[in-house]
C-alpha cells in the first residue's frame, strides 16, 4: 500500500516536472543588447534575456539563468548543467552536429569594425590578410576571421575585451555581429573606431539545446509561437532596437 501511494507521488511529482518547471538558461553576459548586466539592478537583461524569460513563461515555465564563458555553452548542453542556450548563438552547420536549435529568432549578420584611423589600410575583409584580427573566443567572427588568409587573429573571453584591444592598437580589426557592434557605437558615442561597409548578413540566432532532446526544442517553439502571435515578441524588440521586427 504504502509504496503505492509512493509511486503516485513521485508519478505526480514527474508529470508536473514535465508541464510546469524550472528552465536552466545559459548566457554569456557581455552581448549588449542580447544579454548584460544592467548596471543599476545588476540582473542580467537584455534582448534574448526577455525573450526566453517570455517562451518559458508562455509554456508554464520560469527560468534561472547561468552567466559561463561563450566556449563553455555546448558543453554544458552536452553536461546537462543547462537546458537552454539564450546567448545569441548563430546556429551554424558546425553546431548543429553537436546541437540542435529552435527555430531561428532573430535575423543577425557580422560587421568589421575598424579604427578611423586605419581606414585606408582596411576597406573590406580581403585586405585583412597577413594582418591581426580580434575576435570573442568560439563565436562566428572568430570563425570568419580564421579563414582569412595568413591572418593573426586572437580570441578574447569577452567581446568587450576584443573591443578594448583594438582601441589599443593590439589588432587591426574586430569581427562581430553586427547589432552588437551597432549598439556598442551607439551607447559608447566612440567617434574614433567604426563599421566597414561590407555587411555578412545570412546569420539567424536559435536558442540551443542538447542533441535529440526533442520536446525541449518542440516546447520551446511552442513558447516561441506563443509569443510571436500574442505580440510580445513584437514589444521585446521595439524595446531593445527601436525598430519593428523583420
Ligand atoms: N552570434 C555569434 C556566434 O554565434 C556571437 C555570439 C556571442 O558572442 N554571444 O558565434
Amino acid at each position: 500500500m504504502k509504496k503505492h501511494v509512493l509511486a503516485a507521488i513521485l508519478g505526480a511529482s514527474v508529470l508536473f516536472s514535465a508541464q510546469a518547471g524550472t528552465l536552466h538558461v545559459g548566457t554569456e553576459a557581455t552581448f549588449a543588447p542580447f544579454e548584460f548586466m544592467d548596471e543599476q539592478t545588476k540582473e542580467l537583461t537584455g534582448f534574448d534575456m526577455e525573450l526566453i524569460a517570455a517562451v518559458a513563461k508562455a509554456v508554464g515555465d520560469d527560468i534561472k539563468v547561468q552567466n559561463m564563458g561563450f566556449d563553455g555553452l555546448i558543453p554544458s548542453l552536452q553536461t546537462g548543467i543547462i537546458d537552454v542556450t539564450a546567448a545569441a548563438m548563430t546556429i551554424t552547420p558546425e553546431r548543429v552536429k553537436r546541437i540542435d536549435f529552435t527555430e531561428p529568432y532573430y535575423q543577425s549578420g557580422l560587421v568589421i569594425l575598424v579604427k578611423k584611423d586605419n581606414l585606408d589600410k582596411v576597406k573590406d575583409l580581403d585586405s585583412l590578410q597577413g594582418k591581426t584580427i580580434c575576435a570573442q573566443i568560439g563565436t562566428t567572427g572568430a570563425m570568419m576571421a580564421k579563414h582569412v588568409k595568413d591572418a593573426k587573429v586572437t580570441e578574447y573571453n569577452s567581446i568587450t575585451e576584443a573591443f578594448l584591444e583594438l582601441k589599443q592598437g593590439g589588432c587591426l580589426a574586430v569581427i562581430n555581429d553586427k547589432p552588437v557592434v551597432d549598439y556598442y557605437l551607439a551607447r559608447r558615442g566612440d567617434k574614433t573606431v567604426t563599421t566597414l561597409p561590407q555587411v555578412f548578413d545570412a546569420e539567424y540566432y536559435g536558442f540551443g539545446v542538447k542533441k535529440g532532446n526533442k520536446e525541449m526544442v518542440a516546447k520551446l517553439n511552442e513558447g516561441l509561437k506563443k509569443v510571436r502571435e500574442s505580440g510580445e515578441y513584437d514589444q521585446i524588440y521595439q524595446k531593445w532596437f527601436g525598430t519593428k521586427a523583420q
